[in-house]
């Protein structure tokens, strides 16, 4: 996590940071409305905050696809707090698994740790899941060494389907011998407490239900619209048929309206939800703000500069100021030149276990694909570099090293 409070400390604008949850916005009004979701309340929970210029960057949140159970029964993988419920939760069932004259059945079933969805979170989550036990708990408990079992189920023909062939084919052989079971073509229906109900689609195209036991269920299947974003978008006609997020122009504008901008997870453009996509999106929102505001201030020197030449006293007074406002046109003409946002794909990149990666990376006009334990350590390299400041590559290089020596924290609290 990167405190928002120590990246505010470090700027010279006027930032005001409110620890509050949007919980609706009136593009009519131009009022955001806020409420305090602590634990400790003053004497003000809720209040609105008015704007001129509004940008909305709320994200997304874990999208369930309305399949009965899912929400109830399983753990999602997005904010902090969830990675902190999984870990507890594998823990119960290991111990709960231990429990002296437990069933064999039942041994297997809470052992049995399912996660949903073969994108790079799913991938990535299941090839750690499969290290934890190989490089810590069985060492803890060996008696459940036969037991462990992590199973990747995806509804499409294969995992991680943003990589290129060879890559989905070098993961699935990996995973194989991780003996992680990768599910394909399986599409869950239906979740109860300690059951998934799947179907299967067989090579010749029919199809069966099946019940999986599992003790464990790790959902990462992508991005549904945040409540705030779904009420702002019923209010805005322009909005109607978009269906993943606020629909925005080349500028980011959100399409219906004049001074509100989107980006992120929570926006739909034709890229991909992620992180590569919002940095940049980000970054283009600063300059376009910046430049905004130089414009404006270019605007009023202009202006000032027209005025005191009209009432220059001399033809020397006349011919600089006449220099100064053509020099300020040109900024103003080079200003306004600034074109649409472009994304710049540098490429995917993906865990996939015992120290391997795969990665496919944009490289002088085409891809390069590679897979294995040096492109794992890429992958560490690429993870430090991109922490935003020096404090948390610090305390990730520190967390990595930790584990590596005492192997990984498993308290529960
Ligand atoms: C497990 C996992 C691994 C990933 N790995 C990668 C990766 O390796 N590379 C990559 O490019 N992308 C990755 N992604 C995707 C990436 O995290 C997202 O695309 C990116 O974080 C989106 O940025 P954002 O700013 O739009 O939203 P977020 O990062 O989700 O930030 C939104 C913020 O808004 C806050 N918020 C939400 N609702 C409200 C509200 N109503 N009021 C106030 N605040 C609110 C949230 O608390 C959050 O802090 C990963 C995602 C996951 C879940």
């Amino acid at each position: 996590m990167e405190p928002l409070r120590n990246i505010l400390r470090h700027k010279t604008a006027a930032v005001k940071f409110y620890e509050a949850d949007a919980t609706k916005i009136d593009h009519e009004k131009k009022v955001v409305y806020i409420s305090d979701d602590s634990d400790i309340k003053g004497d003000i929970s809720q209040t609105e905050v008015p704007y001129d210029m509004l940008v909305v960057a709320v994200g997304a949140m874990s999208a369930t696809f309305g399949i009965p159970g899912v929400r109830e029964h399983s753990c999602f993988l997005k904010e902090v707090g969830d990675a902190q419920a999984i870990r507890k939760k594998i823990m119960d069932c290991v111990e709960t698994a231990t429990f002296k004259d437990q069933s064999q059945e039942e041994v297997e079933r809470l052992l049995h740790m399912v996660v949903v969805g073969g994108g790079p979170t799913g991938v990535e989550f299941a090839g750690e899941l499969q290290d934890f036990f190989e490089e810590d708990l069985k060492k803890w408990i060996p008696e459940i060494a036969d037991k462990f079992h992590v199973t990747l189920v995806e509804a499409l023909p294969n995992v991680l389907p943003m990589f290129s062939k060879a890559l989905i084919d070098y993961t699935e052989k990996v995973f194989k011998d991780e003996k992680i079971t990768v599910r394909t073509k399986t599409m869950v229906k239906n979740v109860t407490d300690k059951t998934i109900e799947a179907e299967i689609t067989h090579p010749d195209g029919t199809k069966s239900l099946e019940v999986m036991p599992y003790g464990l269920l790790v959902w990462a299947t992508g991005n549904a619209i945040r409540p705030v974003v779904k009420d702002l978008m019923s209010r805005i006609p322009a909005q109607k048929n978009s269906r993943r997020g606020l629909a925005v122009n080349e500028y980011l504008v959100v399409d219906g309206t004049e001074n509100i901008w989107a980006l992120g997870d929570c926006s739909a453009t034709k890229y991909a939800p992620t992180a590569q996509v919002a940095s940049q999106e980000g970054a283009f929102l600063a300059r376009l703000f910046n430049s905004m505001a130089k414009t404006q201030s270019l605007e009023d020197d202009i202006h000032r500069l027209s005025e005191l030449k009209s009432t220059a006293s001399g033809p020397e007074e006349h011919e600089k100021l006449d220099a100064q406002l053509q020099a300020r046109e040109k900024q103003l003409n080079r200003l306004k030149q600034m074109g649409p946002f472009e994304y710049t794909h540098q490429g995917s990149l993906a865990y996939i276990g015992s120290d391997r990666a795969v990665a496919d990376i944009s490289w002088l006009n085409g891809n390069f694909a590679t897979g294995g334990g040096l492109t794992y350590l890429f992958w560490r390299s690429a993870y430090l570099s991109m922490c935003f400041s020096t404090r948390n590559r610090v305390l990730v290089v520190m967390d990595w090293l930790k584990a590596k020596i005492f192997g990984r924290d498993v308290s529960r609290e």
